[in-house]
């Protein structure tokens, strides 16, 4: 029997790439390759990309440029090209890198055996094509030899899409319009991966808690199979051996009261929260056309905080995007402060073709002041983190092993119920995927140093 040809994937990008790029793994799994150990011993190499910045496209080229001599070096190496970058450039990246076989949009995944296949016999080819149907989300159970992700944890898909169209952001273009995906398959899904081990899952979409309000909008979530997104939560809450539920990334427009009372009332459901914010300044999020104020922000903040107390919040910020004055930058800083976030992921804002936001081009900020309000934004927030952590000194935490530090002998990493990381020497055998009840004994900016807790 020939050996099984080997496959390799790059990813750049969000959860949702992430997430893709597991997807893309199984299904190859099925059509019968095999995962290689490193890219020198692949035949096929995928660069999954991410074009919500310019860093991580301009990446993707010089990726490429370096790739044509691995291609070079033996016969029959395929190089294909998927995610947001493939969806917005499709055929141009074939015309351009004579060398690349196959380009794949984010609604194509499925495609790409067939599309491997292909290529094998020399035939190039792009599918970039986006589709309403629900047919994406029909994807196989976890294939025998699929090694992806941590172990206990699953990220689940419950919608794709994104229909808010922010000025500064590419992704409605990328990705397509908003689609939710019926509930039985999400649930049963889940009840699957439980049956596999996992414990934790983390439910994803461009905007997850919009999962179903069209068609509840419209009354037809019985003959589309989803629901209010609370309810959804509430569902799966009631399975069986799952213990933790997340959710990545919410938009704060779609918080009403159901889901704000559902982090009082499911037990499952994490006391963290990611809610993009991207800025403090109520001048600069109409700008941004973020459909909300600062002060309703705040509000949805306060809703959450009385329903569950210890609820960690962490959120996205967008510094210098443009016209951005001194002071609408500092109203950031004062909501920083405010909310309390105990992370965030802070960016200076990157121009994206076709977006809206292009119309304000004459009002770019100056890079140098850009930086400085990145620098002074990203200071504040280490000293938040920091102190955050200190204050949990002493307290006790449940973590679910992630994996080795690597920084010593039976030191493990996992995550508290919080998100937060907590490295802890343990015991001989501790496993990926296994609870360890620890208590906090140091604090560091990154994470949190434990000790096992007595029984
Ligand atoms: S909500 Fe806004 S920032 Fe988030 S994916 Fe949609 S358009 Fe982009």
């Amino acid at each position: 029997m020939p050996e099984a040809r080997q496959f390799s994937i790059r990813t750049f990008g969000c959860q949702m790439n992430v997430h893709d790029t597991e997807k893309l793994s199984n299904l190859l799994l099925h059509a019968g390759y095999r995962e290689a150990a490193q890219e020198e011993d692949a035949d096929f190499i995928v660069i999954n990309t991410c074009s919500v910045r310019e860093k991580a496209e301009n990446k993707l080229y010089s990726d490429l440029g370096r790739l044509r001599h691995w291609k070079a070096s033996r016969p029959g190496r395929v190089i294909g090209v998927g995610g947001c970058v493939a969806q917005q450039e499709g055929q141009s990246i074939l015309k351009r890198f004579d060398y690349v076989d196959l380009v794949f949009g984010t609604h194509n995944l499925r495609a790409v055996p067939a599309m491997l296949d292909a290529a094998e016999h020399g035939e190039r080819s792009a599918r970039t094509e986006e589709t309403a149907s629900l047919e994406r989300f029909d994807l196989p159970e976890r294939h025998p030899a699929y090694r992806g992700g941590d172990a206990g944890h699953a990220f689940v898909t419950v919608m794709e899409g994104c229909d808010m169209f922010c000025s500064f952001c590419v992704v409605p273009r990328t990705r397509g319009r908003e689609i939710s995906r019926p509930a039985q398959g999400i649930l049963e899904e889940v009840r699957a991966l439980v049956d596999r081990g996992v414990s934790e899952i983390t439910l994803l979409g461009q905007t997850v808690n919009a999962y179903g309000r069209h068609d509840v909008r419209r009354g037809r979530e019985a003959d589309r199979g989803t629901m209010p997104y609370a309810k959804l939560l509430g569902a799966l809450d009631a399975t069986p051996g799952l213990e933790r539920i997340r959710y990545t990334s919410p938009h704060p427009l779609f918080f009403d009261a159901d889901l704000i009372a559902a982090h009082g009332d499911l037990e499952k459901l994490c006391p963290h929260v990611h809610m993009p914010v991207q800025s403090g300044s109520d001048a600069v999020l109409e700008r941004m056309r973020r459909r909300y104020t600062r002060g309703e922000y705040l509000a949805i903040v306060e809703g959450l905080r009385a329903r569950r107390p210890d609820l960690v919040l962490t959120t996205d910020l967008i510094v210098g995007f443009p016209g951005e004055t001194d002071a609408q930058y500092r109203e950031t800083l004062s909501l920083v402060a405010e909310a309390g976030f105990v992370d965030s992921y802070s960016f200076k804002y990157s121009p994206r073709p076709e977006t809206r936001a292009l119309e304000f081009a004459a009002e770019e900020i100056a890079p140098e002041i850009a930086s400085a309000r990145l620098t002074e934004l990203q200071a504040q927030q280490r000293q938040q983190t920091l102190d955050y952590h200190f204050g949990r000194v002493g307290s006790r935490a449940r973590i679910r092993v992630e994996g080795e530090t690597g920084r010593g002998e039976n030191q493990v990493r996992g995550r508290d119920l919080h998100h937060r990381i907590v490295n802890v020497c343990s015991e001989t055998g501790t496993r990926p995927g296994h609870y360890l009840d620890v208590e906090i004994v140091e604090a560091t900016p990154h994470s949190l140093i434990g000790e096992l807790a007595p029984a």
